[in-house]
């Protein structure tokens, strides 16, 4: 018997002792790696899905393990990222376990834009804001300081409507709340594509219920709830003194509630600390799973700048990523906003983000009090290049040449055109004489510089792409 097989007959054997729903998404793509001396090691695809059999499963795993092969006496996990990989061969895929169920595809993805409350598309009066299918858990990157509620949030999704109901999760502005509710419903809806989710924020929910007042539809209103099967709410902390509205959701959630229904909501802070909100909801706020983001630690701001830089499908510097990390401080939404910046900065100037360019634009869009990591020289808020070995650095680094091959006597194209350049900048914006710039430049004649200095302003005159170097290597340098 295979491994893999092995490990098809234990699953066969938990699966009649676990709910569905849980089972589909602890053993999805896990497999066994070895049985050796007595110890079976499951290959399991994340470290979440790790602690979660440890924690809960693994006596009922050793037990199956047991009945299937009677020299196993302790189980060990191993995460394999490869696990969860399109069309790898090691890991079991759950839903084959189901086939002869005949029922619908487990993992089948409805086209999201098509979700709508209340079922079918042509249900016009209901308008529902759409989730974002962007927002996945898997592309939430999860440190110490969110592991906890994006923990809850894959129990939701894996058994919505049960012990974490209602979850609550709350934390400051931009650090994932609306990325992690929205999940959820992704996820959901991944895993039981029948089920009706709505997403509302608060502010757009009290606006319909203003609407349906002034309209006399109260009673239309509330059916448009009846049957949903998770509702998210986003930022609720809105609700304060909204007394009409409150109270509208205080029998909307019950009636969800009541029928078992899962409910996610998100804040900008406690329960407890919700003023001007009615003791009943905030006591109802806190009956399931209450849980706090907090700002990501130097180490995963660094991992969802990569992951970011993945989605954009750009490369960048590992140092410039790191700088990135270390400067914004102030949530999640800030630091894409500088990611975004830069990447925008360096498909409008064609050239590569280096730390001197993104210094400047943090400094710009002001995210963070004070630059840290870069010896910056501020001149009006600009970084500016004061000596010509700046200049020469920031030459050769934009050339992508080393210093010496631009003061060396290589008289090849691609070193004399960032060595006349620098003479030119040197010239230009330090207004060193041309004996001093041909001392810097290994002792060369002043009529060396003189002449690659006039040449460089002929070739400005009819060369675009030199003008947009130029302009470029200028910013580089602060001007
Ligand atoms: P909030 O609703 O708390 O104000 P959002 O959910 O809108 O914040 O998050 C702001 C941005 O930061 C979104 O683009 C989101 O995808 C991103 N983000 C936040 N936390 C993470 C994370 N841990 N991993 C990946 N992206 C994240
Ligand atoms: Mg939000």
């Amino acid at each position: 018997m295979s491994q893999k097989d092995l490990w098809v007959s234990v699953l066969k054997r938990l699966q009649p002792t676990i709910k569905k729903a849980n089972f589909i998404t602890w053993f999805q793509n896990t497999t066994a790696l070895s049985v050796e001396t007595g110890v079976l090691t499951v290959g399991v695809p994340t470290a979440f899905a790790k602690s979660w059999l440890m924690d809960r499963y693994n006596l009922k795993i050793l037990q199956a393990a047991k009945e299937v092969d009677s020299s196993i006496e302790s189980v060990e996990y191993e995460v394999l990222g490869k696990l969860n990989e399109e069309g790898n061969t090691f890991a079991v895929n759950i839903n084959s376990l189901f086939v002869d169920e005949g029922v619908k595809n487990v993992r089948k993805v409805r086209n999201l834009n098509e979700v709508r409350v209340g079922k079918g598309p042509g249900n016009k009066r209901v308008v529902s804001q759409m989730i974002n299918r962007r927002y996945t858990l898997s592309n939430f990157v999860v440190g110490s300081d969110n592991r906890l509620p994006h923990a809850a949030c894959q129990a939701v999704a894996g058994m919505p409507g049960g012990i974490y109901n209602p979850l609550y999760i709350y934390g400051t502005v931009g650090l994932g709340k609306t990325h992690l509710l929205q999940a959820v419903g992704n996820e959901i809806l991944k895993n039981f594509p029948d089920q009706v989710i709505k997403y509302i924020t608060a502010e757009r929910f009290v606006t319909e219920v203003v609407d349906a007042i002034g309209k006399r539809h109260m009673s239309q209103f509330k059916d448009r709830y009846r049957n949903v099967d998770c509702f998210l709410i986003d930022d609720v902390q809105f609700f304060a003194r909204k007394d009409s509205s409150q109270q509208e959701f205080f029998h909307t959630f019950n009636e969800l509630y009541d029928g078992n229904k899962q409910i996610v909501l998100t804040s900008d802070r406690a329960p407890s600390e919700l003023d001007g909100l009615d003791e009943r909801l905030k006591s109802r706020f806190s009956m399931g799973m209450v849980t706090e983001l907090l700002l990501p630690d130097f180490e995963t701001r660094l991992a969802i700048l990569q992951q970011k830089c993945g989605e954009y499908g750009v490369i960048m510097d590992p140092e410039v990523l790191c700088f990135i990390a270390t400067n914004v401080q102030t949530s999640v939404r800030e630091l894409e906003g500088v990611l975004k910046q830069v990447v925008a900065d360096m498909q409008l100037f064609e050239r590569v983000a280096t730390i001197r360019s993104v210094a400047d634009i943090i400094r710009r869009m002001n995210k963070a009090q004070k630059i840290i990591g870069y010896d910056i020289e501020a001149r009006g808020g600009k970084i500016v290049a004061r000596s010509a070995a700046d200049i020469m650095n920031i030459v050769a680094d934009y050339y992508g040449v080393t210093v010496d091959q631009i003061v060396g006597k290589d008289r090849h194209r691609g070193v004399m055109v960032p060595r006349q350049i620098s003479m030119y900048l040197i010239k230009n914006e330090l207004g060193d004489s041309y004996e001093k710039i041909g001392m810097g430049f290994g002792g060369r004649n002043h009529t060396t510089v003189m002449h690659a200095c006039s040449k460089t302003v002929d070739m400005l005159k009819t060369d675009l792409r030199l003008v947009r170097d130029l302009n470029a290597i200028k910013r580089e340098m602060g001007l």
